[in-house]
């Protein structure tokens, strides 16, 4: 397909990713389809990507937050999808239930060659691919957190991904105002493959009660000059996020990725981070 025949966005999962990703289309000026299983999670991504807008406006960096909340349409049905040109997939971070999503998705969108795409952290294109009515379409295109804000993604190709697809997702991606980097299938492809032991490590320290976790978040910062530490870092991304990222790493790669028995804890506990409002920091009270 070519870029120029693109109108219509759809977004799967209107989550942490899912939100981020339908604004930035709609930025861009495409129309955006942005499903979910239940309401509540629509009007919750509806409502942050309104917050987001509205900084981006105080900055002077869009006018028309109308304008753009217009190009958005939700609902719960993925029948809705059935004029998407392509399909951007941000759902839980679980084989089966993509499967399960990509799999419906065959059978509902009309146009034949609309990309399907993944925004996996960590999964395996080609096999998501392989439940597809065309492997060769399908691609994943692998933003980073926030979406809004970062200018990176990854580009990457499942073992039958066509030339011509993975060009379009590049091409795509600088529509949408970001930056593609190009990488094999892989667990975790380049960034999470290094960035999950990384979180991970610090965790680890953590649970081996080396540092406290504001000396480890200030330390990695003043030591390597990153904006964040690995634990805040953690509660950015969703720490049920990085279980699934580091076990996939774990269960490919072998043991040196061996997930910290605290971000488990924590898992069963429900300490996600932001999203749930507590992870190694609190984030009910006002900031
Ligand atoms: P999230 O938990 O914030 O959101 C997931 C959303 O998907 C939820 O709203 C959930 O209700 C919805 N959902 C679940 N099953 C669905 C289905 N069958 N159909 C439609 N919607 C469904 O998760 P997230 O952090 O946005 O992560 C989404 C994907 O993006 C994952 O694959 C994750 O690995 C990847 N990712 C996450 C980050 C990050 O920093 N959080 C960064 C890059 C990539």
């Amino acid at each position: 397909m070519r870029i120029e025949e693109v109108s219509v966005v759809g977004v799967v999962g209107a989550g942490t990713m899912g939100h981020g990703i339908a604004q930035v289309c709609a930025m861009a000026g495409y129309s955006v389809v942005m499903i979910d299983i239940e309401e509540k999670f629509l009007e919750r991504g509806m409502e942050s990507i309104r917050r987001s807008l509205e900084k981006l406006k105080e900055k002077g960096k869009t006018e028309d937050v109308e304008e753009i909340i217009e190009k958005i349409e939700t609902t719960t049905d993925l029948k809705g999808l059935e004029k998407a040109d392509v399909v951007i997939e941000a759902i839980i971070e679980d084989m089966n239930a993509k499967k399960e999503v990509f799999r419906e998705l065959s059978g509902i969108v009309k146009r034949e060659d609309a990309v399907f795409a993944s925004n996996t952290s960590t999964l395996s294109i080609t096999e998501l691919a392989s439940v597809t009515r065309a492997p060769q379409n399908f691609v994943g295109i692998h933003f980073m957190n926030p979406v809004q804000i970062m200018k990176g993604v990854e580009i990457v190709r499942g073992l039958l991904t066509s030339q011509e697809t993975l060009n379009f997702a590049v091409e795509f991606c600088r529509k949408i105002g970001k930056e593609p980097i190009i990488c094999k299938d892989s667990p975790g492809f380049i960034s999470n493959r290094i960035l999950m032991p990384w979180i991970n490590e610090g965790i680890w320290v953590l649970y081996e009660g080396i540092a406290s976790k504001e000396e480890i978040d200030r330390g990695m910062k003043l030591f390597t000059n990153v904006p964040m530490g690995p634990l805040e870092l953690a509660d950015l991304i969703g720490l049920d996020i990085c279980l699934s990222a580091i076990e996939t790493l774990h269960r490919e790669l072998g043991d040196k990725y061996r997930p910290c028995p605290l971000l488990k804890q924590m898992v069963k506990a429900g300490l996600l981070g932001r999203k749930t409002g507590k992870g190694f920091y609190d984030y009910t009270e006002p900031q």
